[in-house]
């Protein structure tokens, strides 16, 4: 968890502090306050140091906590400081500890984990302020992990004569404000369950982490990881048909200037686990074809992105209408190494289901060692490529070519 603290807020909890000190000395009109916020943001802290300062001088300051999970008594912040204090069973009758407020004399009572406390206990807490003359200065969470108020911080929102918020904010990983107290079970965002949770919420398998408003909405609990972004799937039967769809839509643009549409890449070959993007090979005779081919792609909406550094291709990005499926698209003369690479590793491939095997168990271990680098997952799977494009050349008497071999240190 983090902590934005700038000196404003420094500055406003010293003012806070610094008037209920001064207003109390003075004993005017008793109040109502509740102080809330997310989940670490220091609200147990802010409260103690309150109860701190308040006491420095004076001995009518009492402490209660409605959330003491270990009932003994204590109000522990998560910087480590803690003072003893009255634990209150939430829901449970207020009388006998308010007789002990009128008893010790008390005119100032902080409390912590307020948002436990039932709607009769705010209730009861308002008539402490109003009919015994006590200052109450109430810390609590607004929300629960699905966002809805807790009851008795309804309450308190309704009948404080103040309600701040806790000038500490919580950051979500992403550095946004904090907004929301996330329920995480088993690494997911609970979308479910009770209010309340009963157990140790520290590391374990149930755990509360603030997030943003986005990141609470979609789940995502860190800096994406990677690995989710290449993600090898089972072969799927409807990859032919995809490609004959993104065919049908390119061939009007671009017939008859070139000499096919292809379906190249790992989504080609039968039976073989691939990222599920359709890669295709719009090939022309000879390059002065190119510049009007390509001119004819850009008019069905591709942008064209240059070679990305592969010697022989032009690459485009796919538009983004009309309901294509997700594809990368190239430009080759026909049997330019480019293509003749895309082909024969299809080729090659396709007449072999051990080579199909061996190349799908190492797509997947790629794919989670790339940690998402597309580069380093292309460069990982470069030496399986090399071996099986210079055996295709060799078997089919083609002349021998260079492949790039990564250094992958
Ligand atoms: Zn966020």
């Amino acid at each position: 968890m983090q902590f934005v603290l700038t000196s404003n807020s420094i500055t406003s909890i010293t003012r806070r502090v610094t008037l209920v000190v001064r207003v109390n000395d003075e004993r005017p009109m008793p109040e109502l306050t509740f102080t809330y916020g997310t989940m670490a943001a220091g609200k147990s802290t802010l409260a103690l140091q309150l109860c701190w300062q308040l006491r420095q001088g004076r001995s009518d300051v009492a402490l209660w906590t409605f959330g003491d999970r270990s009932d003994a008594g204590m109000v522990t912040s998560r910087i480590g400081i803690e003072a003893s204090a009255e634990a209150v069973v939430p829901g449970s009758d207020l009388s006998p500890h308010i007789e002990r407020l009128r008893r010790d004399g008390i005119n100032i009572l902080v409390i912590d984990e307020a948002q436990f406390a039932s709607v009769e206990q705010v209730d009861a807490l308002a008539q402490i302020v109003d009919d015994l003359g006590i200052d109450v200065h109430a810390f609590g969470l607004s929300a629960d992990f699905l966002l809805n108020l807790f009851p008795g911080s309804a309450r308190l929102f309704a009948i404080s004569d103040w309600a701040h918020e806790l000038p500490l904010t919580s950051t979500c990983w992403c550095g946004q404000k904090g907004r929301c107290n996330a329920r995480v079970v088993d690494g997911v965002v609970a979308r479910e369950g009770n209010q309340l949770f009963t157990g140790d919420v520290n590391e374990g398998v149930v755990h509360y982490q603030v997030l943003c408003r986005t990141h609470y909405r979609s789940g995502q609990l860190r800096a994406e990881v990677s690995m989710d972004r290449i993600v090898v799937v089972d072969a799927d039967p409807e990859w032919p048909s995809q490609f004959q769809a993104i065919a049908a839509y390119l061939a009007p643009f671009v017939e008859p200037h070139v000499v096919r549409i292809e379906h190249v890449g790992s989504t080609s070959i039968p039976g073989l686990a691939a990222k599920p993007i359709i890669d295709i090979d719009v090939v022309v005779a000879n390059e002065e074809q190119l510049p009007e081919v390509l001119r004819r792609i850009e008019s069905a909406g591709y942008r064209w992105v240059g070679d990305l550094d592969v010697a022989g291709r032009e690459a485009f990005e796919a538009p983004e209408a009309p309901g294509l499926p997700t594809h990368h698209l190239y430009l080759v003369v026909e049997n330019n190494r480019a293509h003749c690479d895309h082909w024969l590793l299809r080729d090659m491939l396709t007449e072999d289901p051990v080579l199909v095997d061996r190349y799908a168990i190492i797509k997947r271990e790629n794919a989670v060692l790339s940690q998402g680098d597309v580069e380093r997952y292309v460069a990982l799977k470069a030496a399986f490529v090399a071996e099986v494009l210079t055996t295709a050349r060799n078997t089919r008497g083609m002349e021998p070519v260079t492949y790039w071999e990564p250094n992958l240190d």
